[in-house]
């Protein structure tokens, strides 16, 4: 904003950020001046690992979320294992406490593979999105 790299379309109503010589409502939606080519690389991160595996444990198929979740190396790092999207699957917490008792014995549901940008974004679209501010809908073609 202040090197008018941006221009502001949508402004967050009641979120005010204060410097001490400086105030501004925080902005919602901004056009960037220049584009920008967007970076179609995934992120390996526990959330787009979960993501990928659609927020279901892949040893008991049981649901979970971002607080009851674990990343599970299905070859575990003790032997060996690395930490990529071929060796990371999501499991609950009972059955990564039981794999760890029963190495070798437990397979995941689905082969972990690294998934494409459009498969992850259609898994996001398919979950719901978090919508910081209502403007976004419109910008994200769900209004
Ligand atoms: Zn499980």
């Amino acid at each position: 904003m202040v090197l008018e790299k941006a221009e502001v379309l949508e402004w967050h109503e009641d979120w005010i950020v204060r410097s001490a010589r400086w105030e501004t409502r925080v902005p919602a939606v901004l056009l960037l001046r220049e584009y920008q080519k967007p970076k179609h690389t995934m992120r390996l991160s526990k959330r787009n690992i979960f993501l990928r595996d659609q927020y279901a444990c892949q040893y008991c198929g049981t649901e979970v979320t971002d607080q009851t979740a674990t990343l599970d190396h299905v070859l575990p790092v003790s032997k060996g294992g690395k930490t990529t999207w071929e060796n990371s699957t999501t499991a609950c917490k009972p059955c990564n406490y039981r794999k760890a008792a029963h190495v070798g014995k437990f397979k995941p549901k689905n082969t972990p593979y690294k998934p494409h940008f459009w498969d992850l974004a259609e898994k996001r679209k398919q979950k719901g999105y978090h919508l910081g501010h209502p403007s976004w809908a419109t910008y994200l073609g769900i209004a």
